[in-house]
């Protein structure tokens, strides 16, 4: 029920500052608020407006929106904005919220709502910025946080995977890890890494590695038996040019765009990171990645004084891999382009 007065006559009993909108344009008045008996008495300050009355039965007070306001909605279409203070002096004088079931899935409806607004106000920024900016132009608006969160998601379900502990002896996984760490740090001063050595229980422990957002690298068994300390340091030193160059996260903003960006935007990202999770495992990295991190790699070897030659011992002993296995056997880390003969090639010829 509303009704208008023609009159715009001074209250003189305390009232409750709040923000209104009228639903029908986004100009936003300040309006104080009154309970009279059981009506609801909104007088905006704008002179010459009318107050308004409202049955206190027909209003419903919803959730607060983090560090946000709680907003009232009107029977009219129109909604009032209150700040805590208001919110909890009016609260107790509206109908009760049913509670259970019924305020849960309204409490998620609002976080729905919240995201399709900031999803639509992104989209609208974008498109003033100039359409179609690139996933690495993106990426530089995406905090390294998010990175953080995707990468312990993914590893929070390495046992969903089938990844089982690793059966390395316990001495060459802290020898490989210290020798790591310290190249690490010598190459990339300041990105966190954190190596990991894992069996593959369906793949015949995995001839595999790979690198995830935060800086957490796996190596399978299968792998490392297969090569040196020094062949794996080539492969980790590939890792961590996909950690430097946020990689995984070029996939991530690719794939899924501002809609991860949303989420960040509401720094409640925890089920866009779960999405992403879910999926960034069935990812590959485009051709130009892997070039990258093959790139990263012939500079982290340089660095550390290995022989150039490693990366090309590495490619190898892929090559022979993927001869034993056949094509459907061919492991993940490799099945994507550039194929081994042309990695192969490019080291050959970059040592004559
Ligand atoms: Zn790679």
């Amino acid at each position: 029920m509303v009704s208008l007065a023609m009159t715009n006559k001074p209250m003189t009993l305390t009232a409750l500052p709040a923000t209104w909108f009228d639903g029908r344009s986004s100009r936003r008045h300040a309006v104080q608020l009154l309970v009279e008996a059981q009506t609801l008495v909104m007088q905006p300050l704008d002179s010459g407006m009318a107050v308004q009355h409202h049955a206190l039965a027909d209003l419903r007070l919803s959730e607060a929106w983090p560090d946000s306001a709680w907003p009232l909605d009107l029977p009219d279409g129109g909604r009032l904005w209150l700040d805590a203070t208001t919110a909890a002096a009016l609260a107790p004088k509206l109908p009760q919220r049913r509670a259970g079931l019924a305020q849960r899935l309204s409490a998620s409806w609002a976080g729905a709502m919240a995201c399709l607004v900031c999803l639509l106000a992104l989209l609208v920024w974008f498109d003033r910025q100039g359409a179609g900016l690139a996933a690495e132009g993106l990426l530089g608006l995406m905090p390294r946080s998010v990175d953080h969160k995707v990468g312990e998601l993914v590893e929070a379900k390495y046992g969903q995977f089938g990844f089982v502990a690793s059966t390395l002896p316990m001495e060459r996984q802290r020898r490989l890890r210290a020798r790591f760490a310290e190249a690490a740090e010598q190459a990339a001063p300041g990105v966190a890494v954190k190596l990991d050595f894992l069996r593959e229980s369906k793949k015949e422990a995995g001839f595999n590695a790979f690198a995830l957002p935060h800086g957490g690298i796996v190596v399978f068994d299968g792998l490392a038996q297969s090569l040196s300390d020094d062949e794996l340091m080539a492969v980790l030193g590939h890792e961590l040019g996909h950690v430097v160059h946020r990689h995984g996260m070029q996939n991530v903003l690719r794939s899924f765009g501002l809609f991860s960006v949303a989420g960040v935007v509401l720094s409640d990202f925890s089920t866009v990171a779960a999405t992403i999770a879910a999926t960034l495992q069935g990812m590959r990295y485009g051709r130009d990645a892997e070039r990258e991190a093959d790139a990263y790699a012939r500079r982290f070897i340089a660095q550390q004084s290995l022989p150039p030659q490693t990366l090309a011992a590495v490619w190898l002993k892929f090559k022979a891999e993927e001869r034993r296995l056949g094509v459907s056997g061919i492991p993940d880390w490799l099945s994507t382009h550039p194929g081994t003969d042309e990695r192969l090639a490019t080291e050959q010829a970059g040592q004559r």
